[in-house]
């Protein structure tokens, strides 16, 4: 199972951040390998953002924020033409990463915001596989 997000999952706030992590807090020693996590959810992901970042983006405030984030989508768009994959994953990394702390800045649980709008099928049409026009934003 060697994706992108389980590479993001190793990072040494994983077992912290994680609710149902078995392994208590911050294994600093443990390798991808050994480990045997949680997978990284949206909630914990906000959490580990917080934790990392709050106390600066407490100080820059939504605005400030948001330019940053707007520029990592610009960034992101350079990446789509470029070759490199590597790239281009830590790009996608660093929009989620600015998005998540845009919604801590406004107390948005982002797995409930998902819930609410998209698991109950398409927010427009209401199937599970949208059935909306291609030219319809969904
Ligand atoms: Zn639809």
């Amino acid at each position: 199972m060697a994706s992108t997000v389980c590479s993001v999952l190793q990072c040494r706030f994983r077992n912290r951040f994680s609710r149902t992590s078995e392994n208590g807090p911050n294994m600093e020693d443990s390798t991808p390998a050994e480990s045997s996590a949680e997978p990284l959810t949206l909630s914990s992901l906000q959490k580990m953002i917080a934790e990392m970042f709050g106390h600066k983006d407490a100080k820059r405030g939504v605005e400030g924020t948001f330019m940053w984030f707007m520029e990592e989508v610009g960034e992101l768009a350079g990446a789509l033409r470029a070759e490199s994959q590597a790239e281009l994953e830590g790009e996608f990394a660093d929009v989620l990463a600015w998005l998540v702390t845009l919604a801590n800045l406004r107390q948005v649980d982002l797995a409930a915001a998902i819930e609410r709008k998209y698991c109950r099928g398409c927010p427009r049409c209401r199937q599970d596989v949208c059935q909306c026009h291609l030219s319809a934003k969904p």
